[in-house]
C-alpha cells in the first residue's frame, strides 16, 4: 500500500477558504523569530495586566492550536475531525497551577474527561501531566533522591504527599481502565522526569494487565531514552505486563540546554537533530518488531518517521489498524500527515488541548515556538497552506 502527504485537499478539507486564511496569517506572522520571541515573553505578563489581550489570542493562535475553553466548546471540533476518520487524544490543559486543591479538582476533571471520551466513539485517549497533579517542587526532590530507595526519602510530609499524588494518579487511571479510554503520561522536564517514570510504570504493572490502559512518553531527543525505552520493555515482560509508549522527539530543548550550562552538568539533550531522528526512527522500529507486547504511538510531525513507521507495518504484515499502533499529530499541526494516514484506515489522531485560555498559555507558547522559522516547522505549514489555497483558487 502505497502513502503519500502531498495531498493538500484532503489535508484541509475540514477548514474553510476564511480558517485556511486565519491559519496562513497565523504561520506568516510565526515566520517572524523577533515577533515570536518578543510575543512568547510577553503574553503571560499581558495576561497578569488585566489588558484585553484574551480575544486577539482566542481568535488567533488558540482558535488553530486549541479545541475550545469548555468540553461543550470543543465537542464540535471532536465531532468534525470524527467526520474524516480522525481520532482525538483529549487533553485538559492545565498546568503549572499548584495547591493540593487544585491536584484534586484536576483529578476530577480528568475522571469527566474520561467519561466524556467514553461516550464518544472517536476519543480512545486522554492525556495527562502529572505537574498538573503532584507539585513541581516535590517531583524535583524525588528526582533527586536516591534510586536505590526508588524515590523513598524520609522526609514523612513529602512521602505523605507522593502517596496523595499516586492516589489520584490511581483513581484516573481506574476510571480509564473501567471505561475503556488510554491514559497516556506526557513526559516533561529531565529534572522531575525519573519519579513520573516511577509513577507510570507502577500504573502499567498495575493496569496494563490484559490491555493497554496507561503509556509512558519517551523523549527521543534525549540520548539517554532509547536504552530506557529496551529497559522498560524488558521491566514489563519481568514483570509480566504490557508497555504502553507514546514517542515524541521532545518538546523542552532549549530549557533543558540553558539549565544544563547553567548548572554545569552534561547536556540531557542529543548532539544534533540527525541523531534525535536516528533514535526516534530505531524507537519506531523497535517497538513495531515487539508489537505484541508494546503497544505504540507514533506522535510526530516528522513525514520520515511516520511513512517509515507504516512501510514497517506493510513490510511485516501488520494491518495498519491494529490495535498497539496508533500515530497522532498535535490539533494545528501537519494536517497533511493526519488526514492522508485517516484516508488509508491508519489509526490515527489530532492531540486536542481545552481549557481557559489563561491555563493553556504554556502550551500555546510552546506551540509557537515550535513553529517559529528557527524551529523550521512554519515553512512547511505555510508551504502546505498557500499550495491549497492556490489550487482553491484555481479551481
Ligand atoms: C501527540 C503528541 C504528543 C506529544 N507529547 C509530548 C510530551 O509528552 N512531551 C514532550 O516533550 N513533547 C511532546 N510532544 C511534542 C513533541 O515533542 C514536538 O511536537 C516534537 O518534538 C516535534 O518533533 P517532530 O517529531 O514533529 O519532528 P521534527 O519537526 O522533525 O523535529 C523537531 C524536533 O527535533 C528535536 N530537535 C530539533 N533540533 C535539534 C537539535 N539541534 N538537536 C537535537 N534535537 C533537535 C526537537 O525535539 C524538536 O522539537 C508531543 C507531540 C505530539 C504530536
Amino acid at each position: 500500500m502505497s502513502l503519500s502527504f502531498d495531498n493538500t485537499e484532503k489535508a484541509f478539507a475540514y477548514k474553510s477558504d476564511k480558517d485556511l486564511k486565519k491559519a496562513k496569517f497565523l504561520f506568516s506572522t510565526m515566520n517572524y523569530p523577533l515577533f515570536v520571541t518578543l510575543g512568547t515573553r510577553l503574553t503571560p505578563f499581558l495576561m497578569k495586566t488585566g489588558l484585553p489581550i484574551n480575544g486577539i489570542l482566542r481568535n488567533t493562535i488558540f482558535k488553530q492550536f486549541v479545541g475550545g475553553e469548555t468540553l461543550q466548546e470543543t465537542a464540535p471540533v471532536v465531532n468534525l475531525l470524527d467526520k474524516y476518520n480522525v481520532k482525538v487524544i483529549l487533553d485538559y490543559g492545565v498546568e503549572g497551577k499548584e495547591g493540593e486543591d487544585n491536584f484534586d479538582k484536576a483529578t476530577e476533571e480528568f475522571v469527566r474527561v474520561i467519561e466524556y471520551a467514553a461516550t464518544q466513539k472517536n476519543i480512545p485517549f486522554i492525556s495527562i501531566k502529572i505537574t498538573g497533579l503532584a507539585r513541581f517542587a516535590l517531583l524535583e526532590t524525588l528526582n533527586e533522591a536516591p534510586r536505590l530507595r526508588s524515590g523513598i526519602h524520609d522526609n514523612e510530609l513529602e512521602n505523605d504527599e507522593w502517596e496523595r499524588v499516586k492516589d489520584r494518579m490511581y483513581h484516573i487511571c481506574e476510571v480509564a481502565a473501567q471505561h475503556n479510554v488510554g491514559v497516556l503520561i506526557d513526559a516533561e522536564e529531565t529534572w522531575i522526569q525519573d519519579p513520573i517514570d516511577r509513577l507510570t510504570m507502577e500504573m502499567m504493572e498495575h493496569f496494563n494487565k490484559e490491555k493497554v490502559v496507561v503509556y509512558n512518553t519517551i523523549q527521543l531527543y534525549r540520548h539517554d531514552r532509547l536504552d530506557f525505552l529496551k529497559l522498560s520493555h524488558r521491566i514489563a515482560k519481568q514483570a509480566n505486563f504490557l508497555l504502553g509508549v507514546k514517542l515524541v522527539r521532545g518538546a523542552y530543548m532549549e530549557k533543558e540546554r540553558e539549565r544544563a550550562a547553567q548548572k554545569r552538568y552534561p547536556d540531557p539533550i542529543q548532539t544534533n537533530k540527525e541523531n534525535t531522528d536516528k533514535d526516534f526512527n530505531e524507537a519506531v522500529k523497535y517497538c513495531i518488531s515487539n508489537i505484541n507486547e508494546i503497544a505504540v504511538i507514533v506522535a510526530s510531525h516528522n513525514e520520515q518517521s511516520n511513512l517509515l513507521a507504516f512501510d514497517l507495518l506493510n513490510k511485516n504484515s501488520i494491518a495498519v489498524n491494529h490495535s498497539h499502533i496508533h500515530f497522532s499529530q498535535l490539533y494545528g499541526m501537519s494536517d497533511n500527515i493526519t488526514f492522508n494516514l485517516a484516508d488509508t484506515n491508519c489509526s490515527v489522531s489530532k492531540y486536542l488541548p481545552f481549557g481557559p485560555i489563561r491555563d493553556v498559555i504554556p502550551y500555546l507558547m510552546r506551540r509557537a515556538q515550535e513553529n517559529s522559522s528557527v524551529a523550521g516547522q512554519t515553512g512547511r505549514e505555510l508551504g502546505l497552506i498557500k499550495k491549497e489555497l492556490a489550487r482553491r483558487k484555481g479551481k
